[in-house]
């Protein structure tokens, strides 16, 4: 039986403010305020675990721990098929260089690993976000949430972040980097995750 969430805030483990901001939207009509990680000052704990599950988890307890509210965290990344679903939980990690996080160059990275392997089109891949809900009981709901696709080259579309430009969700013939924002936040991975955890814990 899920837990319903009846307290009247909640930590969001974050310090991305884009991610906070459409927390704040979406816990709005619920009668929620949104606390964020960084107005409590919690450091940012290290992502040990090799599921999104694990490392969301990792987030999400370390913010109880921190605050005792109930806190929720998410963790994702896109799995490519062809790539055994590598990066995974390792996306952001491909992107690292000395000067910070460069994801053109990860995508030509996973480009030419694809073409390395001559991998076969279309390149199935797929965008998972897993959020925990933990409750400082002890308690916690798991959501994951999925948006399919194929991966497309060259890279295309201007705006979003990180894999965007490469990933074409199934039932469009354009890139999560060239939709309108809105729409791509209707339709992601973590859309989905958002929909189930609403539909399991505030409904
Ligand atoms: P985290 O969940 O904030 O740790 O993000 C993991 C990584 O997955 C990010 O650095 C992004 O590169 C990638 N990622 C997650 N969601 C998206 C998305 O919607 N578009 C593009 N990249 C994403």
């Amino acid at each position: 039986m899920t837990r319903k969430f009846d307290g009247k805030r909640i930590l969001i483990a974050t310090h991305n403010a884009g991610k906070l901001d459409e927390m704040r939207q979406l816990f709005e009509p619920h009668g929620v305020t949104v606390v964020g990680a960084a107005e409590m000052d919690l450091a940012e704990p290290e992502e040990t675990e090799d599921s999104f599950v694990g490392n969301a988890r990792i987030k999400a307890r370390a913010a109880v721990e921190a605050t005792g509210l109930p806190a929720l965290a998410d963790d994702s990344g896109i799995e490519i098929e062809a790539l055994d679903n590598a990066p995974g939980v390792y996306t952001a990690d491909w992107a690292e260089t000395p000067n910070g996080r460069d994801f053109v160059m990860a995508m030509t990275k996973t480009h030419n690993l694809l073409e390395e392997k001559a991998a076969p089109h279309p390149r199935k891949a797929r965008f998972c976000a897993t959020f925990v809900l933990a409750w400082p009981d002890g308690h916690e709901e798991i959501f994951a949430g999925r948006a399919n696709g194929t991966l497309v080259w060259p890279m295309r579309g201007e705006t979003g972040h990180g894999y965007d430009p490469m990933f074409q969700p199934d039932g469009y013939d354009i890139t999560y980097a060239e939709m309108d924002p809105a729409e791509k936040n209707s339709i992601s991975h973590r859309a989905d995750a958002f929909a189930k955890l609403i539909a399991g814990c505030f409904g």
